[in-house]
């Protein structure tokens, strides 16, 4: 078990890397130049003897026109090393890239940020809103925090629109399958629909006047993990701003938020990672790549937490109406809006809708997003058409119709 959550682990590191790696394809511009030139003054020196000093002067001048050239032509602007840190946090990776001076202490903040979120939203930790809501299911009103009501409310608004497929009371059952936890098993026909019973949205309810939220019965129970990592990412582009910072990359497991532009380019690149090679042997490789402005996405796939047995798969994202794991024809799903916690909840959800019935989801938020299925197929929304690249091969794109 412990190597599946190392795996898992290893997996959300590779994703968050590949993110960041992607933005950092603005950071490397310069270096194919530089190592061009090397190369070239290299080949210069041999062939023409020239001396030693004379050759150093020159690599010397043409970096700097080369430097001129690219700032001239390519309206690059001053390429700066941003601040760059790793932790963990909400069982995965955090993994930070900020440009500007205030760097490290924003990073600080922001670990400061999700580390509070966590403590409000877990329902691990003993105490937290979530964890006192589920304990008191049943029974009483529970005070709690702003953060968490508005994170509740948010929750509830996608679990109606999308008719429950998106569930924040799942508990009863994502704990009866437990993926990736120490009793993740296959749980039996009778126990699947008698927990089935347990999870209900319309038994979770707010007063956003008063802070104040209720679970309906004994038995019903919370688990944000589905928005959790989204609204981690909020939390740290929060921070970000608080503390001056103007542009600046977070990814939290598959959940990544952008402010602002990287140094010097007008667009971030955020690489897409392709599900089936990840389920396939554990690759990690990227399926294509999202030129973004500034904003939030989060991918939600099956190869994120999963087993097999009698060689049937079963993955971590439930369908709420049969307690199993979603069927469908999908590997994964993207979703780029406005608002982290809303694109986690969203990419789940419409992993649970499927195709056309999420991107109908989509629509309602001015979301935008893309399907990709186990038949190598990307499916992408209009408004998201243009901002991707296809890298993998033997996939196809199809926009979808408005
Ligand atoms: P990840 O946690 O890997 O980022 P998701 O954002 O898709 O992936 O969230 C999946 C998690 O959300 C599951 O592990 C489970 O805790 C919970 N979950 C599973 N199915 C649902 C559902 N239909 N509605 C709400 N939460 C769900
Ligand atoms: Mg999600």
């Amino acid at each position: 078990m412990r190597a599946v959550i190392y795996f898992c682990a290893v997996l959300h590191c590779w994703l968050s890397w590949l993110a960041v790696a992607a933005s950092g394809i603005h950071l490397g511009y310069y270096r194919p130049n530089c190592q061009g030139t090397e190369t070239i003054m290299k080949q210069q020196t041999k062939q023409t003897g020239i001396p030693r000093r004379t050759c150093i002067l020159l690599a010397l001048g043409l970096a700097v026109l080369a430097a001129i050239l690219v700032w001239a032509i390519g309206g690059v602007g001053q390429q700066e090393t941003p601040y760059t840190s790793t932790s963990v946090a909400m069982g995965t990776y955090v993994q930070q890239t900020i440009y500007g001076d205030q760097g490290e202490e924003a990073a600080a903040q922001a670990v400061q940020a999700i580390s509070g979120l966590e403590d409000k939203i877990s329902w691990r930790i003993e105490d937290s809103d979530v964890a006192r809501l589920n304990e008191a299911a049943g029974s009483d009103w529970i005070q709690v925090d702003e953060e968490t009501v508005s994170l509740l409310s948010l929750c509830l608004d996608v679990a109606e629109k999308s008719n429950g497929a998106f569930d924040p009371t799942i508990l009863p059952l994502s704990a009866l399958w437990d993926f990736g936890g120490d009793n993740q098993q296959l749980p039996s026909e009778e126990q699947i629909e008698e927990f089935r019973s347990y999870v209900n949205w319309q038994n979770l309810r707010i007063d956003t006047e008063n802070q104040e939220a209720s679970l309906k019965n004994r038995l019903n129970a919370l688990d944000l993990g589905a928005a959790g990592k989204g609204a981690a990412c909020d939390a740290a582009i929060d921070a970000y701003k608080q503390a001056g910072v103007n542009s600046a990359v977070v990814s939290v497991g598959g959940s990544v938020g952008l402010l602002g532009m990287p140094s010097g380019k007008n667009s971030w690149a955020v690489a897409v990672r392709d599900p089936l090679t990840a389920l396939e042997d554990g690759q990690s490789t990227s399926l294509g790549t999202l030129s973004l402005q500034e904003g939030y996405l989060s991918t939600s796939g099956i190869y994120e937490r999963y087993f097999e047995q009698d060689g049937v798969f079963y993955h971590h994202i439930l369908d709420p109406k049969t307690g199993y794991p979603v069927e469908n024809d999908l590997a994964s799903v993207t979703v780029v809006c406005q608002n982290g916690a809303l694109s986690d909840i969203l990419s789940t959800a419409c992993f649970v809708l499927g195709r056309e019935e999420g991107a109908a989801l989509l629509a309602e938020y001015g979301a935008s997003g893309l399907f990709v299925t186990k038949d190598r197929h990307v499916y992408i929304t209009p408004g998201l058409a243009e901002s991707f690249t296809l890298e993998a091969q033997d996939y196809t794109v199809v926009t979808l119709e408005e």
